[in-house]
């Protein structure tokens, strides 16, 4: 048996971040083009060089990214939308990056989520121009390791049918001559590795774990057809993750020399098809068997039983032991977590532990000495202490689960029955404004706080200081005249973590470090233990601001499955259960604002969309319970009580069910990038609870004019009517500046002044 450890990619922004400095530099002009060519190469080789020493046997080049890599795809093929104005050959450094985040009046390209992870892709744009290859960037990287380190790496691409799917700008019409254009270039670049001496070359299609049409499955035997025709001495590993293979029978034949398979996300699919069809002898198989998407040690013992499970049903001779996707998911080593509970530290495994499971697996495979048998005991033992950890076995938190009854998730009164006792309870007048929460986070606002967390000022000098920002702000919304107020999060930096850091069973880390897009990092949470809620952790702000002025004040909560999807999550319970426990967290906290005399509480779900599942048979089971998760948090409040949501970053197409199903008594949505789109679902949809579509863009410094205000709130008027509309921008205010944010709310309120006139005239 021929076995290897691989992986299918690794976090290329560095233990430190020093990919995400040296990039960041080079935009800022503080490095020269040269340096930052020589900075990128430095880390590549040195990110290869470390995965070997760690005991991986194949490695893999083409992972690596100067910003994303369907855009390194589209600027090699000569994919450039002509607003770029590029006519070179090569594509220089400042198309590249116009690309990626716009120039002056250049507008970027679109962004949007890589499948179901929290990564961001650059969308790639076909306007049907001539391709070419512009640069074969993967025959560079390959080179550069063959002749720099004398290792022969696999050069791993986005394959086309993967790679036309999540572009745009074509149609069904033109799809086949898109495809027609792009498979020479394919073959060209495939051609260039294999005679450079490239012996392996993944292709990754990660679409093929959807469910794909009786026509896309014969594009795809189409595809592969070809490639197999013009190079047929590239050895294709053709690479799926995040599910397992829907139309495995169909497809498992192509005439390629490897499959990889999922057997995290996709175990059961894909070993049940292993069992009924069997798998191709003269290929090589691919074992997903190490989770890239978790942070979490595996057990070796059974990583290794079912490993031997695959390779006897499979019946290959020759198979490689790999991550279930790309570690580019997972932060890069653990070993610089110096403040974790050592419990939480020994169960957790990130990019660089998780190769060293894999080389274990395979070596205990090939030379059934079991030589590295203390790695399998130790994984044991560190999982069953996590298992064992007191976090995990908190008793109120048993307690209270066990008593959440069918009725607690609903609210006693429907919506037409309380809006009237809300509408007396709270006085607010047609076209209510209001914000949706955060106000501009100034330097000095950062400054402060970084200086608290380095203890240079007292935990009572930074309350104070927030206390007298948010009653600043108190100030400055009655001057500007908004009807519902907020007080303004100058206490949060992020609407999870500061959550976490107040309920119990969260942990933070301090270089977890995951890429959302570009250079963009985030350090999510970790859930591990019980999520308890032990005290207030936003009444005293909160109420503080109630204080100061008789308008009201919103309360303002970040959801539950926002929550959820924006952490590490531990794998023992189901994430229904964990939302479960979050949702009772804040039912207390949604509890204590009312009992400060708070009457309108909004909690945050700018994420549930994002998490639902690839495949669309799987959405009605999230959906189900993370809604849920919301209604047990704010379904126990009294009938007066208006609990408002808010979501951004999403489209709203075919999700106003879910958003109605929420219950929530007003909503407010982002909606300035795709108005139009919004305005056409709730025709066809309409939605009878209170709704504040965005009326303006916060993206933007641009501070939007009455008029423009007054257009957007008429054709929303169309859909939405009087007594169920609110005015609010699109989202929260903390990445913009004072001015601007005040100029741009004065605007909103005169245009919802004028409004309210123009509907009385109308009525008397
Ligand atoms: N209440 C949060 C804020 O205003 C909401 C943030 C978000 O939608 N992502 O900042
Ligand atoms: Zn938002």
């Amino acid at each position: 048996m021929n076995l290897a450890s691989t992986a299918i990619g690794y976090p290329y922004i560095g233990g430190n971040r020093e990919w995400k400095r040296s990039v960041e530099a080079f935009w800022k002009g503080t490095t020269s083009e040269e340096e930052f060519i020589f900075d990128m190469k430095t880390l590549r080789l040195n990110q290869l060089k470390h995965q070997q020493s760690l005991g991986l046997e194949i490695i893999t080049v083409g992972d690596f990214t100067i910003y994303d890599r369907m855009l390194d795809l589209a600027t090699m093929f000569g994919m450039i939308p002509a607003r770029y104005k590029w006519s070179d050959k090569k594509v220089n450094l400042t198309t590249y990056y116009a690309m990626a985040r716009g120039a002056g009046n250049v507008v970027a390209s679109e962004m949007t989520k890589w499948f179901n992870t929290n990564y961001h892709y650059i969308v790639p744009e076909y306007e049907g121009q001539q391709l070419k290859l512009t640069q074969n960037y993967l025959l560079d990287y390959f080179l550069e390791a063959k002749f720099e380190l004398g290792i022969i790496t696999k050069p791993t691409i986005i394959g086309p049918y993967t790679f036309v799917h999540l572009s745009k700008g074509y149609d069904s019409k033109s799809k086949a001559s898109f495809i027609l254009k792009l498979l020479p270039l394919y073959a060209q670049v495939l051609q260039q590795l294999v005679d450079a001496g490239a012996q392996w070359i993944p292709m990754e299609e990660p679409a093929l774990v959807l469910s794909l049409a009786p026509e896309e499955i014969k594009l795809v035997q189409q595809i592969y057809k070809q490639l197999a025709e013009e190079v047929p001495a590239a050895k294709l590993m053709l690479q799926t993750y995040f599910e397992g293979l829907p139309a495995y029978e169909e497809l498992i034949q192509l005439p390629v020399a490897g499959f990889g398979l999922d057997f995290i996300h996709g175990a059961d699919e894909n070993m049940a098809s292993l069992r009924k069809y069997g798998f191709p002898q003269d290929k090589v198989l691919g074992i997903g068997i190490i989770n890239g998407r978790d942070i979490w040690r595996a057990n070796l013992a059974e990583k290794t039983m079912m490993t031997k499970a695959i390779l006897s049903l499979s019946g290959v001779n020759e198979a490689w032991i790999q991550s279930s996707c790309s570690l580019q998911h997972v932060p890069v080593t653990t070993k610089s977590e110096k403040k974790l509970d050592g419990k939480l530290l020994n169960a957790l495994s990130f990019a660089d532990e998780k190769i060293v499971e894999l080389s274990h697996i395979t070596s205990f495979i090939s030379d059934e000495k079991w030589s590295g048998r203390n790695s399998v005991s130790q994984s044991m033992t560190a999982i069953q202490a996590l298992e064992e950890h007191e976090a995990r076995k908190n008793p109120r938190v048993k307690e209270l689960l066990s008593q959440v009854r069918q009725e607690h998730f609903t609210r006693p009164m429907p919506f037409n029955e309380r809006q009237p006792l809300q509408q007396a309870a709270l006085q607010l007048p047609d076209f209510p404004t209001t914000t949706i929460g955060s106000f501009p986070q100034s330097d000095l606002v950062k400054r402060t706080r970084s200086a608290w967390r380095k203890k240079e000022i007292s935990d009572t000098e930074y309350a104070e200081f927030v206390k007298n920002e948010s009653a600043r702000w108190i100030q400055i919304q009655e001057d500007i005249d908004l009807d519902v107020f907020v007080h303004g999060e100058f206490e949060r930096t992020d609407m999870v973590e500061y959550f976490g850091e107040k309920l119990s069973g969260f942990a933070f880390t301090e270089k977890a470090w995951v890429v959302s897009y570009g250079s963009r990092c985030v350090k999510p949470p970790i859930i591990y233990g019980d999520v308890e809620w032990t005290s207030p952790m936003t009444v005293k702000e909160t109420a503080e601001a109630q204080l100061l002025t008789s308008k009201h004040v919103k309360g303002m909560l970040t959801g539950p499955i926002t929550i959820l999807n924006w952490s590490f999550v531990r794998d023992d319970l189901s994430r229904e259960m964990v939302a479960n426990q979050i949702a009772l967290a804040l039912k207390e906290e949604i509890q204590a604002l009312e009992n400060a005399g708070i009457a309108i509480i909004q909690v945050d779900e700018p994420a549930l969309r994002e998490g639902l599942p690839l495949r669309k048979e799987d959405w009605n089971d999230y959906l189900s319970w993370a809604v849920n998760a919301f209604k047990l948090a704010t379904s126990s409040v009294r009938n007066e009580t208006q609990i408002h949501t808010h979501m951004c970053y999403c489209e709203f197409n075919n999700f106003i069910e879910p958003i109605r199903a929420l219950d929530a008594d007003v909503i407010s949505i982002e909606t300035s990038r795709s108005h139009g789109e919004l305005i056409q679902s709730l025709k066809h949809n309409p939605y009878e609870l209170g709704i504040g579509l965005g009326v303006y863009d916060i993206h933007s410094p641009r501070v939007p004019s009455v008029e423009e205000i007054d257009t957007i709130l008429k054709e929303s008027l169309e859909i939405i009517p009087k007594e169920q509309f609110w005015v609010n921008p699109d989202c929260g205010l903390k990445t913009r500046h004072e001015d601007e944010t005040i100029a741009s709310l004065k605007n909103m309120v005169t245009a919802a002044r004028k409004l309210r006139q123009q509907y009385q005239q109308m009525v008397f």
